[in-house]
């Protein structure tokens, strides 16, 4: 068979949208280490496996850039302390550039926290849209052992939900009294629309009892939970990838672009709470992220990086 020569114009089209592909590819991985959806680790292991690919392919400035905390003096200065030129791309390196750089990411993790070994009282929070719903429930059905917390909410039902097994479906004056007569462990409006708050008391009963508590509550929960006990875990829960959380957040595209902007813009605030807490996991599958829940409870203190 006689192969027919592509004209040249083709074979640019083609290129140049090979390099929008991969540019694309690039900019989403680099978002995924700032926002610690991946960490910059598993972002080198990567580029290490296949120099090709979108990790290999970034350029060590863009690389160390894109981890938070990380601006461009500081990335200047680790790149001459490594002794890497700051036109490399990370698939480029040699050994013993690749074995430093590794060094100094691993260097950097840390930080023993002062709790309990074993906290009995776990938070699980993330940004909307991950799966903190589906996983509790999961951790309802196959983790016995722990105790979920029921929720007081002004929200009215949805079909199928019962009251005081999915919520306390509570009237808004309820709601102020309960609040006024410090009933609740810690509250918050959600979504601008209802609120939602931890009731105290069960909370501490089934802690008394020696029992493992989860909350499943929305960030600024977790945060007043950090306040008022120090000692409690905070879990965040995280998307595979940044790529997939929009997916899931703007879902078949039947928003508008001004809600879909704003669902984007709380997303990105909602990752970046993610610095307080003490556990990142990732909910790529719902009956692993559950069980990690499950046994960070039993883990010994010590907080991420
Ligand atoms: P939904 O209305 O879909 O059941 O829940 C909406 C949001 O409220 C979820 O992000 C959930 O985590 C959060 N939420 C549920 N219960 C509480 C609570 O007691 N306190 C706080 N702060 N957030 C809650």
């Amino acid at each position: 068979m006689v192969e027919r020569q592509r004209p040249p114009e083709v074979d640019r089209v083609a290129a140049s949208q090979k390099a929008v592909a991969a540019r694309r590819a690039r900019a989403s991985l680099k978002r995924d280490i700032n926002t610690r959806v991946i960490t910059p680790q598993e972002a080198l292991r990567r580029a290490f496996s296949a120099p090709d690919s979108a990790a290999g392919t970034l350029r060590v400035t863009e690389f160390l850039t894109s981890i938070p905390g990380v601006g461009a003096s500081k990335r200047d200065r680790v790149l001459e302390e490594l002794a890497i030129s700051p036109v490399k791309r990370l698939g480029g390196l040699g050994a013993r550039q690749r074995a430093a750089l590794r060094g100094y990411l691993d260097g950097r993790r840390v930080e023993p926290v002062q709790r309990p070994a074993r906290s009995r009282l776990m938070v699980l929070a993330g940004p909307t849209a991950v799966g903190k719903g589906t996983v509790a429930a999961r951790i309802r059905e196959e983790y016995p052992e722990v105790s979920l917390s029921v929720s007081a909410t002004t929200r009215p039902p949805r079909a199928g939900e019962v009251d005081g097994i999915h919520y306390f479906f509570v009237d808004d004056q309820e709601f102020d009294r309960l609040i006024a007569d410090g009933e609740l462990l810690e509250w918050a409006t959600v979504h601008n629309a209802h609120r939602y708050g931890t009731p105290r008391k069960p909370v501490e009963d089934a802690l008394a009892a020696g029992r493992t508590v989860l909350l499943e509550i929305d960030i600024q929960g977790a945060l007043q939970v950090r306040a008022a006990e120090p000692s409690a875990a905070l879990v965040f829960l995280l998307p595979p990838s940044w790529d997939e959380l929009v997916d899931r957040l703007v879902g078949r595209g039947t928003e508008d672009e001004e809600e879909r902007r704003r669902r984007l813009r709380t997303a990105v605030t909602e990752l970046k709470g993610q610095d307080v807490f003490d556990f990142r996991v990732i909910n790529d599958d719902v009956a692993r992220a559950a069980q990690e829940v499950v046994e960070l409870a039993q883990a010994p203190a010590r907080r991420e990086a």
